[in-house]
């Protein structure tokens, strides 16, 4: 058949075009980073859509994170379909859930938990457990983990024990906080996230009139990201297929990092047992990335440990070349912070959107430098992660103002009105010049085209639904685009990409993270966490770290394990032989002054006299030893690319 030029396979090579045509049915794309799998899904939905094997509101697409469910429904947007959700996991249960439940539960509708470490330290409390930030959170994780291996409280500490977990505390323990948590959420009427699914699988497990009405309407089911599927998820899209088999994954074992919360690869990796006729279509063609990024992934992962079966794909970049991706060390954090900065004002200078740059770390806490370092450099810049989003004062104000407003559902244009409404809290029709009324203003901007985004959708949409929305988005950690250069996690970048991406604090302790140490899987996790980072970018790369913490500070940090094997050796041979022929005249010039011999060894320093004759050295000849000493010993240290100093920078 004729290929229309924009249609649903149009710009798809032979396998991509494979799986976009195969019958409906089940369907599994194994491929690496950039190789086009969400293309693949999308065109796949569109082209079922549009040939009329499925209407649109009877599919329903699912990722795991909310940017990537977001630009899933980008791109779907982008090819003319209208009406198929594309969700996270979380967020597709919260809608089914809270219509589902006057049926299911009855009662009271439940809130969604707002700050879970409260929960769990009340629990750590009453079960007699640390209540130390820390032990918190490790708690928090644990009975994360447990929820989303479908482990109850009783069972956790023979689960634990079977897979190895670290616990926080011993599992006994850690078992009655579960137990309290649970109980605490129950009085309160209160659901956590992985509890949005347990119930969702449950309504339909045990409800058959639920589950008939959800099937009739629900046909076709995608999922991206497979790879980091958890027992719990799959438990929710089994209950959601029933006996059916209508279901494409696409997915790569290479990227899952999020195993330390129980997910797996092993359904993407045993589809084809579990659907024996399954279409399976593998791609190795890369369309994101310059070759100089695509052989920097391969490498990265041509290092893993263990590679299970079906994740040794390799790719091959299919880009024009582009710049080498670069590598620096900088003396310490702020200042990896400033030259980072300076290099995205030089990028957006020379034409690249703000848009299309990222900064990627390994720990959220690591965003401080970098938000301070762009704002003083009055580049915009905005946090995936969604928590921050809602919790900033301008958006709280104005959804209190909007709230207001909407208990009067004043008539007209739906963005008109809420613009008007904003203006006052700082939306000023020209963007101030920096700092945080720039920030204020982007985050009110957000949502006026959160209204647009709105009113383009919903016919005749007014205040009360979009404050509605509002309070949907804050519950789901669903926050409205802004523009700017996104700062994220690695975590949260997954099945993204970006022109340019730096990927920042590459030391040992935070990539790997401190507490992977001496665990292999974890370690491996770690790496493929930076596989995934690298997999980002389009055709700049930039990989730094810095030796200190704070400014001026002790340079007690080393660059991260994985980077070692990464950095071009003639580099490094270049800048050896270099400082070797740099200290060598100082060198000639101390000797024993009594018997002339040479003094650069340990015995002269330590010892403080010549080793050929009994001469001891006098302060002067010994302190320029030292020196000498000290300054090979930083220059032997000094790697393979430039090291950035303050002066640099000026
Ligand atoms: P990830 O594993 O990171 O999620 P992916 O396999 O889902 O990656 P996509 O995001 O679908 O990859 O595609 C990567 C980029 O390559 C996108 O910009 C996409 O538009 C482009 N691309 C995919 N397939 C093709 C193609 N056949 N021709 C041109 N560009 C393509
Ligand atoms: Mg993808």
């Amino acid at each position: 058949a004729e290929i229309p030029e924009d249609g649903p396979l149009a710009g798809l090579d032979p396998e991509q075009l494979a799986a976009v045509r195969a019958p409906r049915g089940p369907v599994c794309v194994l491929a690496g980073a950039g190789t086009g799998k969400t293309r693949t899904i999308v065109h796949r939905i569109a082209q079922l859509i549009h040939t009329g094997h499925v209407a649109a509101g009877q599919v329903l697409a699912v990722t795991f994170t909310a940017r990537a469910a977001g630009e899933m429904r980008t791109r779907l947007r982008a090819l003319g379909v209208h009406g198929a959700q594309a969700r996270t996991f979380h967020a597709a249960a919260l809608r089914q859930l809270r219509y589902f439940w006057p049926r299911v539960v009855g009662g009271p509708q439940w809130d969604l938990l707002d700050g879970k470490l409260r929960v769990v330290s009340q629990a750590a409390h009453r079960a007699g457990a640390g209540t130390e930030a820390e032990v918190l959170r490790d708690l928090a994780t644990e009975i994360e983990w447990a929820k989303a291996s479908l482990v109850t409280p009783d069972d956790y500490p023979a689960a634990a024990g079977r897979v190895g977990r670290q616990s926080p505390a011993p599992v006994e323990l850690v078992a009655s906080v579960y137990r309290w948590y649970e109980a605490f959420k129950a009085k309160a009427n209160l659901l956590d996230f992985d509890d949005l699914l347990l119930h969702t699988a449950a309504a339909l497990d045990e409800h058959p009139a639920v589950a008939e009405e959800f099937r009739d309407r629900y046909r076709c089911f995608v999922v991206d990201e497979y790879q980091d599927v958890t027992p719990l998820q799959q438990r929710v899209l089994d209950a959601w297929l029933g006996d059916r088999d209508d279901l494409t994954v696409v997915g790569d074992a290479n990227q899952t990092i999020y195993s330390f919360a129980g997910a797996s690869p092993r359904p993407l990796l045993n589809f084809t047992r579990r659907f024996p006729t399954a279409t399976v279509v593998r791609l190795e063609r890369d369309y994101r990335s310059t070759p100089q990024v695509v052989s920097l992934a391969n490498r990265v992962m041509a290092a893993a440990r263990e590679r299970p079966a079906g994740s040794r794909l390799r790719l091959v970049g299919q880009r024009p070349e582009g710049p080498e991706p670069s590598f620096a060390e900088y003396e310490d954090e702020p200042t990896e912070a400033a030259a980072v900065a300076r290099r995205i004002s030089e990028l957006i200078d020379t034409g690249t959107p703000a848009s299309q740059i990222a900064v990627l770390y390994r720990v959220n806490a690591q965003s401080e430098a970098y938000e301070q370092a762009l704002s003083e450099l009055d580049i915009p810049y905005l946090i995936r992660g969604g928590e921050r989003f809602f919790a900033r004062v301008e958006v709280r104000q104005a959804t209190a103002a909007l709230r207001t407003a909407a208990a009067s559902a004043p008539t007209g244009e739906l963005p008109k009105i809420v613009r008007e409404l904003l203006e006052p809290l700082g939306l000023s029709a020209e963007p101030p010049t920096g700092g945080a009324a720039r920030e204020r203003w982007e985050s009110l901007l957000a949502l006026v085209e959160l209204a647009e985004e709105l009113a383009s959708h919903v016919e005749g949409a007014d205040l009360a639904q979009y404050v509605a929305e509002l309070d949907m988005r804050a519950r789901a950690q669903h926050p409205p685009t802004v523009e700017g250069v996104t700062l994220a996690s690695l975590h949260a970048a997954k099945g993204l990409e970006w022109d340019a991406v730096f990927l920042v604090g590459l030391v040992e302790g935070t990539m790997p993270i401190q507490h992977a140490d001496g665990n292999d899987a974890a370690v491996e996790e770690e790496r493929r966490l930076l596989y995934v980072g690298v997999t980002r970018a389009r055709e700049h790369l930039a990989l730094s770290w810095a030796l200190a913490r704070g400014e001026g500070g002790r340079r007690n940090r080393r660059r991260s394990r994985f980077l070692y094997g990464l950095i071009p050796e003639d580099h490094a041979t270049a800048r050896l032989t270099r400082a070797r022929r740099e200290a060598a005249p100082a060198a000639a010039a101390l000797r024993c002054r009594v018997c002339g011999a040479a003094l650069i060894d340990a015995v002269a320093t330590k010892l403080g006299r010549c080793a050929g004759c009994p001469a001891d050295l006098d302060e002067e000849l010994l302190v320029r030893l030292k020196e000498w000493r000290a300054r090979r010993a930083r220059a032997l240290k000094v790697p393979a690319y430039v090291v950035f100093t303050d002066a640099t920078l000026v």
